[in-house]
């Protein structure tokens, strides 16, 4: 009887590896577009189709492929870049795994006209899933031009598992993007299902691609940065106001020498760097391209090479730490004026400019944070409105060291409730004693022998998530305008997500119009997000669904998730709410059907029984 184990033929071999290296279409337009710039090209061409699996066309101007070499390049491990391991330490290109193309060949139907500026005819190669259909000579510019059509047409299990092909493209475009910033002296066009997206001039100018591709607002707030470092290693690039400072991490772009990376040292050292100007969960916009010997950086480490490894990775981290913090603090981020109403807030002396409208305004505009905007419009007094539309808000709690006390009833009688009856029905709270808020989030209330914590903003999100979905069901949406209207730049992943949801935006009250590429006004939104910043809100709401992967097709399913992301959007930060404000919400919330979790199912209220407190103190034993 024959063995059970056999070697895998070349073509299995070759599909197997494409797993690897092209998991996706974006990987494939990757790896061939690192072909063109190793091979020297200075304008290069990319064109998708269906997301990049109808058709992926690159152009090149570069040196080309010899006659001689077509075949060997489609070849496994084969690769012109580098003959042996210690290559890898002089390497200058971004390719060296000899992989790229014998795996898209192995998943794919390629086509190959090349044409090298030592011969007078090009090369027209045709290759599917592996096995070379034909191979002639042609007349062809110099350069390279690679088509693949049907990716994964041979490998089921792989296709049925990519996204929509919109948003397989947006990966793509975001991809482009980044290549762009990673090489501004090529110029690279980028053209989606037949329309121009982008097109770079080539000039080498990093900042004027970052205007190319975020916008005007973007680039006029970034500012230089350029250092030397330990091991050889130069930076340059922008950094990014903490005024556009973003809710995740997809604006820290790092570069190491042309490649893009992901990297949690860089971005820890980053964010580091940033600390004093980021509230929590914001991130910087960045881009910084590092060049350093090859020696000194390891980029075998991921078959996408997309992760790298230094040698000197602490003394690196430490230099673009300080870096980002001298820069930074040379730049004088914030007026003084605001570091100075910032001192006297904290220190509960009134603001120098109280009534100075025109003065709280600009600060409110230089505040380092969307959600200070609104803090200190309030704080100031200007514009104060009440948080909460439950009635009209009285004198707000006092507050001081972050307490605030409510007398509790004036007989001072403490009423015993026996802890059978429901805590949170309607008669119970009207029992509730307010003692008052903690760490300006969470309320103290006593009923019965229950000391009971309310989270303000897990209640208020749930209170809102509801009134939302009822109405979206009613039908009855109302929304606030926004005036002026936001203009908004999206990223490729925001605009796709944006465009497919579109209508369940508006069937929640948010009034958008498109306005040119890649951007949208936002006329309106929700009449129940009152007071929250209408821009933040929106893209944190599309980059938590981009987050959240796949949604769900029903769409009141998703009007719900939407709904409940807004919600979370919105009442985030420290808001004042009177006892009075609260108690409104306390009776909201009784008519709810289920008012112990917040929409994303963090509970709004906890409890600690007289019982247990008494055992913490050791006065009954249990
Ligand atoms: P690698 O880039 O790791 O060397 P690839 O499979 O991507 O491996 O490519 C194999 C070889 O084909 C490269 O080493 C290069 O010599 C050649 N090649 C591929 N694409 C191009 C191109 N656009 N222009 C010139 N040569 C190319
Ligand atoms: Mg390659």
């Amino acid at each position: 009887m024959a063995g059970k184990i056999k070697t895998l033929d070349s073509v299995t071999i070759d599909r197997i590896a494409a797993g690897e290296v092209v998991e996706r279409p974006v990987g494939a337009v990757k790896e061939l577009l690192e072909n063109a710039i190793d091979a020297g090209a200075s304008s290069i061409t990319v064109e998708i189709e269906e997301g990049g699996t109808g058709l992926i066309r690159i152009t090149d101007n570069g040196e080309g492929i010899a006659p001689e070499d077509v075949r060997q390049a489609f070849g496994r491990h084969a690769t012109s870049k580098i003959s042996r391991i210690e290559d890898l330490d002089t390497l200058h290109t971004l390719g060296f795994r000899g992989e790229a193309l014998s795996s898209i060949a192995a998943v794919a139907r390629c086509e190959l006209i090349t044409k090298t500026r030592d011969t007078l005819t090009g090369i027209r190669y045709v290759i599917e899933g592996g096995e070379e259909l034909s191979y002639e000579e042609i007349g062809a510019p110099e350069g390279t031009t690679i088509i693949v059509r049907d990716l994964f047409y041979n490998t089921p299990a792989r296709k049925k598992f990519l996204k929509k092909p919109q948003t397989e493209g947006s990966y793509i475009a975001e991809l482009m993007e980044h290549q762009a910033l990673a090489h501004p002296q090529v110029s690279l066009r980028f053209i989606n299902n037949h329309t121009d997206r982008f097109h770079t001039s080539g000039s080498g100018d990093l900042k004027e691609n970052i205007y190319r591709i975020y916008g005007r607002d973007i680039a006029a707030s970034i500012f230089p940065i350029e250092a030397d470092g330990p091991s050889g290693l130069h930076m340059t690039g922008y950094l990014g106001k903490p005024a556009i400072n973003r809710s995740n991490r997809s604006f820290e772009l790092f570069f190491v020498n042309g490649r893009p990376v992901t990297d949690k040292m860089l971005s820890a050292s980053l964010e580091e760097g940033y600390r004093p100007y980021l509230m929590q969960h914001k991130f910087p916009f960045a881009v910084l391209a590092f060049s350093l010997p090859s020696s000194e950086v390891d980029v075998n480490v991921h078959p996408t090479k997309r992760e790298v490894r230094f040698a000197n990775a602490r003394q690196i981290s430490s230099f673009l730490t300080s870096a980002v913090a001298g820069a930074l603090h040379d730049t004088e981020m914030i007026p003084d004026a605001l570091l100075d109403e910032e001192r006297e807030r904290r220190e509960g002396l009134p603001f120098a400019a109280a009534n100075d409208a025109q003065r709280s305004a600009q600060t409110a505009s230089s505040a380092a944070e969307p959600f200070e905007r609104s803090y200190f419009v309030q704080e100031t007094g200007e514009e104060q409105q009440p948080l909460f539309a439950y009635g009209l808000a009285e004198e707000p709690v006092a507050m001081s060291d972050g307490y605030s006390f409510d007398a509790g009833p004036k007989d001072g009688a403490q009423r015993i409730r026996p802890v059978q009856e429901r805590l949170f029905s309607e008669e119970a709270v009207k029992e509730y004693r307010i003692l008052g808020q903690i760490f300006d989030t969470y309320w103290l209330m006593v009923c019965g022998d229950e000391l009971l914590m309310m989270d303000q903003h897990a209640a208020h999100e749930k209170v809102n998530y509801e009134r939302m979905m009822k109405r979206f069901r009613e039908k009855t949406v109302m929304s606030q305008m926004v005036d002026p209207p936001e203009v908004i730049k999206l990223t490729p992943p925001q605009e796709e997500l944006f465009s497919r949801y579109a209508p369940v935006f508006d069937g929640l009250g948010f009034q958008t119009e498109p306005f040119g590429e890649r951007t949208v006004a936002l006329r309106g939104i929700p009449l129940d997000l009152y007071g929250a910043d209408a821009k933040t809100m929106f893209l944190e709401i599309l980059d938590a669904l981009n987050e959240e992967g796949t949604l769900p097709d029903d769409p009141v399913a998703v009007s719900s998730r939407i709904a409940g992301m807004a919600c979370k959007a919105s009442v985030k930060g420290n808001m004042h709410m009177t006892v009075e404000e609260l108690r409104a919400l306390l009776d909201e919330m009784m008519t709810l059907e289920n008012p112990y979790n917040c929409p994303h199912g963090r509970p709004t209220l906890i409890r600690m029984s007289r019982f247990e407190i008494e055992k913490r103190f050791k006065r009954v034993v249990d």
